[in-house]
């Protein structure tokens, strides 16, 4: 597995490989790599000449500067991780200089109003400073197909806008939420529970899992209801959104229409760590 540690020996990497006419699948990351990001790479492997990773921690689209101070970091374990998976070519490991020449500063884009829903509301200039690195890094590592997490399911929806906005030359892939045994959706943040926590924290699938069967049974406001109950009675953890919103424009709905796509979404603080999970309702 090649390490690039600079932008220079990444793009010369690129250029060699694309006149070898390899089709190439990547996936970025933040790093304190978990199952979730390695089965990314596991579909990246099956469509690709060649899996490329990146690992960089971008501090544009932190609003919080304690949530980034606290990000974990681990980097040496990182790339053992992804060597051993034996399937990836190589991961690109930038410095911010690599990746905002100019200074750390965030783009402003026009998303159609997708990055005003749901994490836009409570993480202001979150989505301009993932769509600044994202963009950033599709034209540099220029690969045939990227893969992102349903677990970040408006910043799959953002990237695919971006992508399409820009006409960028790459296609972008949705990956389902790996899960931990009991059903909590993997994070590197799951990290930072303690185990009584990890193991209270399983209650946000269970819950998504309640509201699918729910889903058409009951009004949207009867959920809503129910999830505030469930968590109003929990010690440890708050709720900082739950909506249910049309999986297309993402707006939160009060009424379920037959033809249309639905998907829930939700945000826990457990303790001072932030949660996020969702679930397709059919
Ligand atoms: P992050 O390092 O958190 O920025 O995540 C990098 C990529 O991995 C994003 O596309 C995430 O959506 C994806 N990802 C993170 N956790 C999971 C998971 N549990 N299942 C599937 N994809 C995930």
């Amino acid at each position: 597995m090649k390490i690039f540690r600079d932008k220079k020996t990444l793009i010369d990497y690129v250029e060699r490989q694309k006149e070898m006419g390899k089709r190439i699948g990547f996936a970025p990351t933040m790093g304190a790599l978990h199952q979730g990001h390695l089965s990314l790479y596991k579909i990246a492997n099956t469509e690709n000449d060649l899996v490329i990773s990146s690992i960089f921690v971008n501090p544009t689209q932190f609003n919080n500067p304690d949530d980034l101070k606290k990000y974990p970091r681990d980097i040496e374990r990182d790339i053992m991780l992804l060597k051993n998976t034996g399937i990836i070519d190589a991961v690109y490991l930038p410095e911010v200089v690599d990746l905002y020449p100019d200074g750390l500063k965030s783009k402003s884009y026009d998303f159609d109003g997708l990055e005003n829903e749901m994490e836009g509301k409570f993480r202001p200039g979150h989505f301009d400073g993932v769509g600044t690195v994202v963009e950033e890094l599709l034209r540099q590592v220029k690969p045939d197909n990227a893969y992102f997490g349903e677990k970040d399911y408006q910043q799959l929806a953002i990237i695919q806008k971006l992508v399409d906005k820009l006409q960028l030359p790459v296609k972008i892939h949705g990956v389902a939420i790996y899960r931990e045994e009991n059903g909590l959706a993997m994070s590197s943040r799951n990290e930072r529970l303690n185990h009584i926590q990890r193991d209270a924290a399983k209650v946000i699938y269970e819950t998504l899992l309640k509201v699918n069967d729910w889903f058409h049974l009951i009004t949207v406001s009867e959920i809503n209801k129910r999830v505030k109950d469930i968590f109003d009675d929990k010690r440890g953890m708050t709720l900082e959104y739950f909506e249910i919103a049309d999986e297309k424009t993402l707006k939160e709905t009060d009424f379920f229409y037959k033809d249309k796509k639905y998907r829930a979404f939700i945000v826990v603080n457990v303790g001072v760590v932030r949660l996020i999970d969702n679930l397709h309702l059919d």
